[in-house]
């Protein structure tokens, strides 16, 4: 790596039209910080981009001064891959705009939208394609690993729908990559992450969904948690596809649907939505509503961007976050025995235990269809270990590897990509699974000296050794 001396960024300041911020500048502090407090790196630059001509600026000179780089979008990354120590980070979240053609069905989007501003966009014509379950993370790192959330087992992921996307790849080349244009690069971007260039804009596909969906929540007390969990998984297999029912044990929200005495206790919460309305679903609704005595629900017709939003207060920036994520393709009574043991123990009142359901479109396409291989994975769960004190720090993630590490003999041996935390470097190829070998055949053409590395990283096939 280059020695970076004084006034150095000078040069590249003078291409921007953004902003590039150092240590020094007002703001730099805000640039560096990312959803999960854990993370606290110092990038010697960040370029806050207002658009491609930044983006390839910015590339280009990373690439010719030797510089570590980084990528930021929505910054939602557990791992903090948006940021490095030393480098330039290329900071897209000043390039937000959504573009929606609602008679072709298409949406454009730039490379930092966040869900919310896609959501925004589409829903004022009453369309949608799936993201995710929290409306503040990026449309890129989301839609790169794949991304699932509500609409998926309708709709697939959101990298099922996308059909093209703007890149800028290691040789500061645009390109516009789809299943006809550099169609390698296509397959690679859906579900291959951030390997391969900085996308600076996405189409997708839109379909007709609300503006009114049919959503809520059933909350089970935590002494039914195992039953129900066991009669959950049987419904699961003859559930249709327009019905989606997570799983999450926490404590109980204050919800007001909720008796006080049971605010705070533990408690299995089924979130429930389906893009449908009408009897079909109510009646589907109602028998999740009777795999046990609920302590109460709230469930019904509301709007889908208020759906879209609903979590967001318990997924708030700032706390420190430390993740463990398994697939499962089945769930065993093993399985769910480790659940409700670690449930029933969690270490502060902002954890939790999620089983996310897939199936469905989710689950129809071969595992190398696109580079999201984890077709089979029918539930992904994730530990949400969350807390506010540095002084926790070893006690909760000492909780969520020992929770991991009894849940592993009935896991797939599978992992999201974008749920990793930073120090699971070692298990890219559980989350990129038999693509893997293919994955690296692209990086050696694109990235063959491996630019995009600070992230879950691919190596280039044949290199013997990657940046550091
Ligand atoms: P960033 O941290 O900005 O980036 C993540 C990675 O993508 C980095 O490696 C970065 O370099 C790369 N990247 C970002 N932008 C670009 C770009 N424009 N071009 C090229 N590379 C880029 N995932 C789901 O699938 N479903 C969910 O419901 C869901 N819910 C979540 C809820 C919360 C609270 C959080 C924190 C995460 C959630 N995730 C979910 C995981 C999410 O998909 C990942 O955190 C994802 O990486 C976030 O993307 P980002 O753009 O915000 O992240």
């Amino acid at each position: 790596m280059d020695t970076l001396t004084n006034g150095q960024f000078n040069e590249l300041r003078g291409l921007l039209r953004g902003e590039l911020l150092e240590a020094n500048s007002a703001g730099y502090d805000e640039a560096r910080t990312v959803w999960n407090a854990m993370i606290d790196r110092r990038p010697a630059a960040i370029v806050r981009c207002a658009g491609t001509a930044d983006v390839r600026a910015s590339l280009a000179y990373a690439r010719d001064h030797q510089l570590r780089l980084a990528v930021r979008g929505g910054g939602h990354n557990i791992a903090g891959s948006a940021l490095c120590d030393d480098g330039l980070v290329i900071d897209l979240s000043r390039m937000r705009s959504v573009y929606v053609d609602p008679e072709r069905r298409r949406a454009w989007v730039e490379g930092g939208a966040i869900l919310r501003d896609f959501d925004h966009e589409a829903q004022a014509y009453g369309l949608a394609t799936p993201l995710g379950i929290n409306s503040t993370t990026g449309v890129a790192g989301l839609t790169l690993g794949g991304g699932f959330g509500w609409l998926s087992r309708t709709l697939g992921l959101a990298a099922d729908n996308l059909l093209s996307a703007e890149m800028i790849t290691a040789d500061a080349q645009r390109r516009q990559v789809s299943a006809t244009d550099d169609p390698d690069l296509f397959w690679a971007i859906r579900g291959g992450g951030g390997n391969f260039g900085v996308v600076t804009r996405f189409e997708f596909a839109l379909h007709p969904v609300g503006p009114q969906i049919t959503a809520g929540l059933i909350v089970y007390p935590f002494a039914q948690a195992r039953e129900v969990l066991q009669q959950y998984r049987d419904a699961v297999a003859s559930m249709a596809p327009d019905l989606t029912v997570w799983a999450v044990l926490r404590k109980a929200p204050p919800l007001p649907f909720l008796a006080p005495q049971a605010h705070g206790q533990d408690a299995l919460v089924l979130p429930v939505f389906s893009p449908a309305q009408g009897q079909a679903v109510d009646a589907a609704i109602a028998r999740i509503a009777r795999l046990g005595e609920p302590l109460g629900m709230h469930v019904g017709p509301m709007p889908y961007k208020a759906w879209q939003q609903i979590f967001d207060p318990m997924l708030t920036p700032g706390a420190r976050n430390y993740w463990k994520s398994h697939n499962f393709t089945h769930l065993s009574d093993e399985a769910i025995d480790v659940v409700v043991r670690y449930a029933g123990n969690l270490p502060t009142s902002q954890c939790e235990i999620f089983l996310g359901l897939l199936g469905g479109q989710a689950g129809a396409p071969s595992p190398q269809a696109t580079a999201y291989p984890h077709r089979n994975a029918l539930y992904v769960m994730n530990v949400h270990t969350r807390w506010e004190d540095p002084a926790d720090d070893e006690r909760c993630i000492a909780w969520a590897r020992s929770f991991f590490a009894d849940a592993a003999p009935y896991a797939s041996g599978g992992v999201y990509v974008n749920f990793m935390p930073q120090d699971e470097g070692e298990r890219s190829f559980d989350a990129y699974g038999a693509n893997y070998a293919r994955l690296a055949q692209i990086k050696a053409t694109y990235d063959p000296d491996n630019l995009f590395h600070t992230n879950q990283n691919i190596r280039p096939a044949s290199a013997t050794a990657a940046a550091g």
